[in-house]
């Protein structure tokens, strides 16, 4: 049954708004949370890029909202200034019939034009968290009269280091706010904001359906740790893709396999939150255009990506969710063109691969290299470098560095013990992004 826009109470004004777009039908998620969000209570929204998120908060937003106040009523939080520019003009071209006021508050500017706007008073404030807080502790933006909080893309936020600023910005605001958060992915530190932050939460989560697109023709290939690197060259060159993303768990796992896959000649570019806003979107761009041939990438960094010509995904490390190897591979086979897609499986993912089986429902098929001398996988290890995604991509702070180095001479020795995450060991790893228990 799918809803119009019509059937949800909407003001006037917006659905004047939703018209003149041409927009009559909701999109998933927007169906499900705007009950939610329009009933006043807080949200969590996980959806891919591009499922009309920004029209899922704004809407509510509109509802209540009232022009002409003085302070701000709605702060919307985003990672970067690009998408605060988006989040400002849908809400500039839906708000127009209401009056919405919208200001953009975002860093690597002349805050100037942006507090002289502030002073003019405004109804919504989008902004990025570093120069939010900015005017909130010099006082040029107030938040005593914000009624919603929205925390847009919240994992790139904490990949990009903002968490901290975030917390600060949410300390300040009123108790009473209601308060939507989207992400995609969970680790403890958005688990965290979560917990401290929202009251009750509904979770609405739009899967792109589970199952693997028919046009991408996908295999686990089993390798022994120390052999991932070379294994891969070897895929490659068989393989001579025309374009390829290769996904790693952490980003220095991102940066190092980009040096190796460099230093064989391949073109490639790694896209990592260690870059600075302006490089990862000029990496993005090299890539989109086709100027270079290969994206390294982790989940978080790669986020948003939409780009369609991909003709082979690799997994270089296993993604800590299942859910993420189908968007992971998604990414190629777009458009009927048939797409590729291949996972490294060291001694230490079976059980994630076992656990991606289960999620399709199938079994992925196991494919062995011809010619490649494949030395032996050793036992399980209790931990790897790569079990730490949540922490790796958490802009560090965790103290997880003791952990990592810990969990890679021992344990060799460590002879019978199967089970990772055992907990005599004294640098167990964070818990898994997702806070999946087992
Ligand atoms: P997300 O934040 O999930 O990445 P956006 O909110 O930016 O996605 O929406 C993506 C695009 O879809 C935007 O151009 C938006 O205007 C458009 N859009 C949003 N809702 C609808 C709708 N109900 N019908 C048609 N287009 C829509
Ligand atoms: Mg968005």
């Amino acid at each position: 049954m799918s809803k119009n826009f019509k059937d949800f109470g909407l003001r006037p004004e917006s659905l004047r708004a939703l018209d003149e777009a041409g927009y009559t039908l909701p999109t998933p998620i927007q169906e499900r949370a705007l009950p939610i969000l329009l009933d006043g209570r807080d949200l969590i929204g996980v959806a891919e890029t591009g499922t009309g998120k920004t029209l899922a908060f704004l809407l509510p937003i509109f509802q209540t909202l009232e022009p002409d106040r003085r302070d701000p009523q709605a702060l919307v939080v985003c990672p970067t200034r690009e998408l605060a520019i988006q989040v400002a003009d849908e809400a500039e071209r839906f708000g127009r019939h209401l009056g919405v006021r919208t200001v953009l508050a975002y860093g690597g500017t002349s805050s100037g034009e942006q507090k002289r706007r502030l002073g003019e008073g405004c109804d919504l404030v989008v902004g990025t968290p570093g120069r939010l807080l900015d005017f909130l502790s010099s006082a040029w933006l107030t938040v005593r009269r914000v009624r919603f909080v929205v925390l847009d893309e919240a994992d790139r936020m904490l990949d990009m280091g903002f968490i901290n600023d975030v917390d600060a910005i949410l300390r300040k605001t009123p108790m009473s706010r209601q308060t939507m958060l989207f992400s995609a992915t969970f680790p403890d530190e958005i688990r965290r904001l979560v917990d401290r932050y929202m009251l009750h939460p509904e979770t609405v989560r739009m899967h792109r359906g589970t199952k693997v697109t028919r046009t991408v023709d996908h295999a686990f290939y089993p390798v022994a740790a120390r052999q991932k690197q070379q294994l891969l060259a070897e895929l490659l060159e068989r393989e001579q893709p025309e374009k390829f993303l290769v996904f790693t768990a952490t980003r220095e796992g991102t940066s190092e396999l980009a040096l190796a896959l460099r230093r064989r000649r391949w073109d490639v570019i790694s896209l990592s939150s260690l870059l600075s806003q302006a490089n990862r979107e000029r990496a993005l761009t090299t890539f989109r255009r086709g100027e270079c041939r290969a994206l390294v990438a982790t989940d978080v960094a790669a986020r948003g990506l939409d780009i369609t010509d991909i003709d082979l995904v690799v997994n270089y490390d296993v993604p800590m969710q299942p859910e993420d190897y189908v968007h992971r591979i998604g990414r190629t086979g777009r458009a009927k063109r048939l797409g590729r897609a291949i996972t490294l499986v060291t001694e230490d993912d079976e059980r994630r691969a076992r656990d991606i089986e289960r999620l399709l429902g199938e079994p992925v098929p196991r494919l062995e290299l011809e010619g490649f001398t494949y030395e032996p996988r050793a036992n399980p290890r209790r931990r790897g470098g790569r079990d730490r995604r949540g922490g790796g991509e958490g802009g560090g702070g965790r103290g997880t560095g003791t952990g990592r180095r810990g969990g890679r001479k021992r344990e060799s020795r460590a002879g019978g013990s199967r089970g990772r995450g055992t907990r005599s060991d004294p640098a167990a790893p964070p818990r898994r992004a997702g806070g999946e228990s087992a």
